[in-house]
């Protein structure tokens, strides 16, 4: 058995990083089958107390951890303060989302495990007909060979050759019973990666001493083949004749609320970034929505068609007649080297 083992998370078969529920939990279901009233194991009463004493030992140090915990994880959500009721263990899960769906919220059906306990033995792990094993360390004869070679009483099993225990069949002694669960879920608009969303009471179920777990949703979402998500600034790249941003002409924008006409400032042909204020990702309580952010990178026409060389040519002939505005460097070169 475990007598040597002094580290208390093994004693009671459970992780460090368990919690007062989880800890409180596995601590009833190993109290139920070792206490010396219950069981008539040899080392049942040995066995009771050391778990016992793991079990009093975790309480003492885990509380304070726990607390410390809950509020480094809860910070960023909409939660309320801790309360003090016993709970059942949270579950935490990836909501995965698209762009779209977090802009404008959306219902989403998700599909997750969660345990109760089993209703064949009420979560203790053992029910009805006794079940014999027989005893590894003496062979079932109740006798071991000592250090000089003298058969003496076999401590494992107290003599007996066997032991008798009872493990609930339908959860093989884990006291446990694992329930699919589907959940229809609400998701408000303006949801950022790495946000929380809370559906209290749906984690790990209660039961009469324990108030049931909640469920945390972290969202994520996936990734966008035109928009990259910054803060809550969409930002795009598109190309844009460079005509119409010397002509000044009008473009339109994709947006998530749809397509915003923009009209260009007329200017150089070069690579800029335009900023729609407010037409980015939604906003979210107080946060305000962002900014659309659209990099432009101007476009020289190719392959024109008789009838757009013709009209350019008609362009380019207007411009030259006005070369001292439209194009400056060309009427100082000709006012310079060319001659009338
Ligand atoms: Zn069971
Ligand atoms: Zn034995």
């Amino acid at each position: 058995m475990s007598s040597l083992n002094s580290d208390p998370h093994e004693i009671l078969g459970i992780s460090p990083g368990a919690t007062p529920a989880e800890l409180k939990r596995v601590y009833r279901r190993l109290a139920m089958r070792w206490h010396p009233d219950r069981s008539d194991h040899p080392q049942a009463t040995e066995r009771f107390k050391e778990i016992s004493a793991a079990y009093e030992q975790l309480l003492a140090v885990d509380a304070p951890d726990d607390e410390d915990g809950e509020t480094e994880e809860t910070a960023s959500a909409p939660v309320e303060p801790e309360e003090s009721v016993a709970r059942a263990a949270d579950i935490r899960l990836n909501l995965e989302i698209s762009l779209e769906e977090a802009a404008a919220g959306c219902r989403k059906t998700i599909h997750y495990t969660r345990g109760k306990d089993c209703p064949t033995c009420a979560g203790s792990g053992e029910h009805g007909m006794a079940r014999t094993r027989f005893c590894g360390a003496c062979h079932g004869s109740g006798r071991v060979h000592d250090a000089k070679r003298k058969l003496v009483h076999c401590d494992d099993c107290g003599g007996r050759g066997f032991f008798t225990e009872r493990i609930c069949p339908d959860c093989g002694g884990s006291g446990r019973e694992l329930a699919d669960v589907s959940l229809e879920i609400r998701v408000p608009h303006g949801m950022l990666p790495g946000d929380e969303l809370r559906l209290s009471g749906q984690g790990e179920p209660g039961d009469d001493e324990l108030q049931a777990g909640d469920l945390y949703l972290t969202v994520i979402i996936h990734s966008h083949p035109l928009y990259q998500l910054r803060g809550r600034d969409l930002h795009f790249s598109m190309p844009v004749s460079a005509l119409a941003m010397i002509g000044g002409g009008d473009i339109d924008l994709p947006s998530l609320s749809g397509v915003v006409s923009h009209s260009l400032d007329a200017g150089p042909a070069k690579h800029q970034q335009l900023r729609l204020a407010g037409r980015g990702f939604p906003g979210r309580g107080k946060k305000p929505a962002g900014d659309l952010v659209v990099d432009l990178t101007p476009v020289f026409p190719r392959q024109l068609n008789a009838r757009q060389r013709k009209l350019l040519l008609q362009a380019n002939a207007a411009l030259l007649d006005d070369a001292s505005e439209a194009l400056p460097e060309i009427a100082d070169w000709q006012a310079a080297h060319g001659g009338d």
